[in-house]
This record gives structure tokens, sequence and C-alpha cells, in this order.
């Protein structure tokens, strides 16, 4: 490692790959291990998606594709911006990318200078603060109370900002916690936003369709603020797409073409199958997507009523996406039956792994240590087994 960069000596592997790694090394040995540690979807991606995929490649969409995205996915993604989210966009407003990962990334790549500073809204997804450091800014994670659902609210952000703030950065519906910002609570975010017109807001939406209160609102629909935001979205979760790798970034025009200059010279267009299936995956529009979300909303039920009869953890009620995040800082200082101490969130995060074979992820990778993130995305049997044998080994802690 001596011949290695700062900047990979200086980042983690991503904790939630790490803990999957480990649960499917448990797996392997015979362990009969429940994981909940994913942040993927447990259903097919859907036939019709499959299909087009197929007829791609006998149609011969094997060649390089613009670096952008092909012209009619873009055209397409901006028919979705309209008709969901009352947002215009032109197709040049639109970068297709390996996933919605390469996306933020782009634009973080794109915007951060050495020692810029971009606010997190905090507790976030792992990789916002590493591809932040990656392109050798500042992560400036803020952190939400538990009385309103980790959702930092405009005054906690205005306070934040400094000379150095180059960009805030948020997911909604959020992973991990399941919060959804209101109108009113984005209108009061957008408020401070137009008030430093320097400032870029990133805004990651790519749990849209999996949100349980009826209403997901765009930060780009406050019109004051529109040419600041960038809204990141894709199709892992809301189409169960995952494993294509396909997202995309809408922004203003000179924003998305520095994007697409970045991304040339790093992957070149996404994936011409892939991209076929996403055009076939918007042209269906979100029926597929609102079966699957009612069953997230079924199982959300389901664990809320699992966890309340687990004395100790405390946990907000998700409105969105497939997790639930409770705080678990009752357990620490206690011991295991093995005699190890429970000193934080990976401690207990690895016990439950070792005791109740069940796999999950530990707050501090989400710049939240007093929690622990579970998926709700399997199974209802798996979810009750899952809770049953951890509400048993959180009782054996002393
Ligand atoms: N943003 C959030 C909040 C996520 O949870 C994820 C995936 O876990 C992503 C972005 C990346 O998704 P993709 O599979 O499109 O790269």
């Amino acid at each position: 490692t001596a011949y290695f960069s700062d900047r990979i000596l200086q980042i983690q592997e991503s904790a939630t790959i790490a803990m999957a790694k480990k649960s499917r090394e448990l797996a392997a040995q015979g362990v009969d291990v429940i994981n909940l540690s994913f942040g993927e979807p447990d259903f097919q991606t859907p036939q019709y998606i499959k299909d087009a995929a197929k007829k791609a490649i006998d149609d011969g969409f094997t060649f390089y594709t613009p670096v952008p995205g092909y012209l009619d996915l873009r055209q397409a993604i901006c028919d979705k911006l309209l008709r969901d989210n009352r947002l215009t966009y032109a197709p040049n407003q639109i970068v297709v990318s390996t996933g919605a990962k390469q996306a933020l990334s782009n634009i973080i790549m794109t915007l951060v200078n050495p020692g810029d500073e971009v606010i997190i809204f905090s507790p976030y997804w792992v990789s916002y603060a590493a591809q932040v450091e990656l392109a050798e800014g500042v992560a400036v994670p803020i952190m939400g109370s538990l009385e309103n659902d980790y959702k930092v609210t405009a005054a906690e952000f205005e306070a934040a900002i400094t000379p150095r703030t180059k960009a805030v950065m948020y997911s909604s519906p959020c992973n991990p916690t399941g919060a959804v910002f209101s109108r009113a609570e984005l209108g009061a975010i957008a408020e401070v936003l137009a008030r430093h017109p320097g400032i870029f807001a990133i805004a990651d939406e790519i749990y849209e369709y999996i949100n349980f209160t009826g209403e997901h609102v765009s930060l780009a629909q406050f019109d004051a603020v529109k040419d600041q935001v960038i809204t990141i979205n894709g199709f892992s979760k809301g189409y169960a797409m995952t494993g294509w790798r396909l997202g995309y970034l809408a922004a203003h025009p000179a924003v998305a073409a520095a994007c697409d200059k970045l991304q040339s010279q790093i992957t070149s267009g996404t994936c011409s199958i892939a991209q076929r299936a996403g055009l076939a995956a918007l042209q269906g529009g979100r029926s597929s997507a609102d079966e699957m979300v009612q069953a997230y909303h079924r199982r959300r039920d389901l664990v809320l009523g699992l966890v309340k009869d687990i004395p100790g953890l405390k946990t907000p009620t998700p409105d969105g996406a497939f997790y639930i995040f409770p705080d678990v800082s009752d357990f620490f200082g206690r011991t295991a039956p093995d005699g190890a101490v429970i000193n934080d969130s990976s401690d207990l995060a690895l016990y439950l792994l070792r005791d109740a074979h069940v796999a999950a992820v530990s707050g501090d990778s989400f710049g939240a240590p007093d929690c622990i993130r579970f998926s709700t995305a399997a199974a209802d049997e798996k979810l009750t087994e899952a809770f049953a044998r951890i509400k048993k080994s959180l009782a054996a802690l002393q």
C-alpha cells in the first residue's frame, strides 16, 4: 500500500458492501443468515423491461452510445420529469450514467475544488462523504434530530453555511432513515438557497417512487432556485434494476455539459442494452413500481409492529424507501453472552450477525453512530423471523 495514492488510502470500502460480503461468507459456511444489509429491492426486474433488453441485443444495440445517453432515452427522462415532477427539462440537460452513483460522482467532481465544503444532511447515504473526499472537498455533515425524524431544518442548514460552502446534498426519501421532506420543509430550504446563489443543491430522488406519504416534492420545483439544483434519479430502486447500472442527473445545460465532458473521459456512455431497457421502463409508466411499493408499505408496517415489541430501540416511522433506522444507543456498554462488550453500533451489528445471524449495517457509515440500519426489502416471513431473533439476542445483553 506504500505505493498507493493518499486518495485511495483515505477512503474506506463502502460499509454496506463490506457487511454484505461478511454475511455471504457466513452463509457459505452453511449458516442460515438473514441478510437485511442490502440496499436493494428483493423483486425481479419487471418482465417487460427484461424483454426490451433481449430485443435490444437482437436489434443490434451493441455499439458505443452517445456519452450522455441515447437521445430517445433522455427525451423519455424529460417526459418523466414533466409527468411526475412538473419539471421542464430538455435532453441537453440530462446526463445518463452508470447508476445514480456515477451521476453523483460526476456532479461532485464537476463542482468541488480542493477545500470546498459540501454540506451533507445527515444521516446520509454512505457514498456521499467518500465521494466529496475523493474530490478533495470537505464533507460537512449536519445531523437532523431524532424528534424531527432526522430531517435537517432550513435553519440548521443556513447555520452551517460558510464562505467555502459549494454545495449541499440530501436524499428524500432518505436512505437510511426513510424520512421524506414535505413541500413546506423543502420550500424553506429553497428560500435559504435563494439567498446563496453560489451554492448548488444535489437532490437525490432515487427513492422517489417508494414514498408512503402520497406526495414527492422535488427541490427543482421551486423556480427561484431551479438552476442551482441538480436532480439525481435512476432505475435501481423504483424499477428494481440495481444490476443494470442506470441512473441520471438533470441540471442547468452548462452543468450537464460539464458532467458530460467528465464522463467522456471516464466511462463514456453507459451500457447500450441497459439504456434500451430503461427506455422501456419509462414508457411503461410507474404501475410496476406501484405494485412493489404496496409490498414495501406493508412490510414497513409489519416491521414497525415487530420493533415496537423490542425494548431499547427508538425507531422513527419511515415515510419512504425500504429501511428502518433505530437508535440503539441503549445497548452501548452492555456485555454479550460471549463476553464481548458492545461499545458502539459496529459492535452491535457484528454481535447481531454472530448471535442472531441477521446482517445489518452500523450507523457510523451513515454519519449516525447511535443507529443501525435494517433493510425491509425482504419477504414477510424472513422479516418476522429476523426480528424475533434480534429481540432474543438483544435481550441476552447484560
Ligand atoms: N443514492 C442513494 C440514496 C442510494 O441509496 C443509492 C443506492 O443504494 C444510490 C444513490 C445509487 O443507486 P444506483 O444503483 O443507481 O447507483
